[in-house]
């Protein structure tokens, strides 16, 4: 018999027949002698109802008050959530994070956690209870309410796994699971049985929403096996491992294709090729806190350069405006951006023992006449910037050039 968290997120509860459903699920799970701790989000739709009340209160909320609001989200749920399970016959009880005691420091509205109280937790359910637990939430060590940014509740999940030692965290929402790319632009993309927490944290920061990127980097730290699944069909989900675990299959080097179109393109052109300029431009942008991702200068011709880098589309008007600034001083001829760009990855640990990866990727792009304007690599990923309108085509060439499509049937 074995000890699952289970978090169920917003559109897994939002509504009571939802909620309903999900009580169904956790009684089958203790049916079967499990013990169950479920975590829960607020209902669909309820955080951003809050925060748009507190915008209409104050234009910058006041951080602590905040954390207050948004906290009642979840507080509705998990009492909801009980009623339901104790209706059905089955002992149940809540907590607010304060009441378990998720203690987090003081950092309102993305407060890191630091301690977990298992305790309690641990005498329900050795009494036979289902422990119901809010997501998202905490306090301070002054009993200030606490929450952990937006998504949260997945890190919630991971962390109670982590100190009550689950066998598994069990995130249920409304996918069966990872994708080797997103299926409303691939039809053919196939659910991964396995990914390892390197990959997933690749595929979440490249823009594959499924889980909070914190829980993914708190479940590898503490090597949490994590299971993402559908709250409304059944089947195994995808879990997420390690690599070593992982290894001794017979591995794929692409697990995944990731794509974004978040970023923007900002070119400092005909800059004096000298010591200390791309440190100039790029501390200046640091400084406004912008957050620079892929960088290219070209080779110097007739002693000038051109620099170039992404930001997200959100900063480029200002991320220009501070070029603009400091290219009188440093004499550059022109500042020029285009946000109409895309950013396409290919992810998968394979890359670390197979040569020829990239050429491959860049072949499959130029079959389709697809030009690349910037490159950048790491261990396992390759991401290249190209033309926005070509974002789907070179999506579909690389599942197909790294043989990720579902067998036909
Ligand atoms: N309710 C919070 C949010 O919408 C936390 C979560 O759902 O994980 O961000
Ligand atoms: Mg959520």
């Amino acid at each position: 018999m074995g000890l699952f968290v289970q978090k169920y997120g917003g559109t897994s509860v939002g509504t009571t027949d939802r909620i309903k459903a999900v009580a169904d699920k956790v009684i089958g799970f203790k049916k079967q002698g499990h013990d169950v701790v479920v975590v829960v989000s607020a209902m669909s739709g309820e955080t951003n109802r809050l925060i748009a009340l507190a915008k209409d209160m104050q234009e910058k909320p006041d951080p602590r008050e905040m954390d207050v609001l948004v906290s009642t989200g979840e507080q509705v749920t998990i009492a909801l959530l009980c009623m339901t399970l104790k209706d059905k016959g089955y002992d149940a009880k809540s907590y607010t994070g304060g009441q378990v005691k998720i203690l987090t420091d003081s950092a309102h509205t993305k407060a890191r956690i630091q301690n977990i109280d298992v305790e309690n937790m641990r005498s329900d359910l050795s009494e036979g209870r289902i422990v119901v637990v809010a997501g998202f939430q905490g306090v301070d060590e002054h009993g200030n309410i606490t929450t952990l940014g937006r998504g949260g509740s997945d890190t919630t999940g991971v962390a109670l796994a982590a100190a009550l030692k689950a066998d598994e965290c069990q995130i249920y929402t409304d996918v069966d699971g990872v994708y080797t790319t997103d299926p409303r632009v691939v039809e053919s993309a196939r659910r991964l049985e396995k990914i390892t927490f390197e990959e997933m944290l690749e595929m979440a920061s490249l823009g594959s929403k499924v889980l909070q990127i914190r829980s993914v980097e708190f479940a590898g730290k503490y090597n949490v096996p994590l299971r993402v699944l559908s709250t409304f069909s059944d089947g195994p989900g995808t879990l997420i491992t390690l690599d070593e675990e992982y290894a001794n299959m017979e591995q794929p080097v692409v697990s995944g294709i990731a794509f974004n179109r978040d970023e923007a393109k900002v070119s400092i052109l005909g800059v004096p090729d000298a010591p200390g300029v791309a440190s100039k431009i790029l501390s200046a942008i640091g400084d406004a806190n912008i957050e620079i991702d892929v960088i290219v200068q070209n080779v110097a011709a007739d002693n000038n350069n051109d620099l170039t880098f992404t930001v997200h589309r959100n900063d480029v008007e200002k991320a220009a405006s501070i070029l603009e600034d400091i290219s009188e001083e440093l004499g550059a001829r022109k500042v020029v951006t285009d946000d109409k760009i895309a950013k396409v990855s290919i992810v998968g640990v394979g890359m670390r023992s197979h040569a020829g990866v990239a050429s491959r990727m860049f072949s499959a792009l130029a079959n389709e006449n697809i030009n690349i304007q910037m490159i950048t690599t790491s261990e396992i990923k390759i991401s290249v910037i190209i033309d926005e309108k070509y974002l789907e085509l070179a999506v579909r060439a690389l599942h197909s050039a790294f043989e990720l499509d579902q067998a036909a049937e």
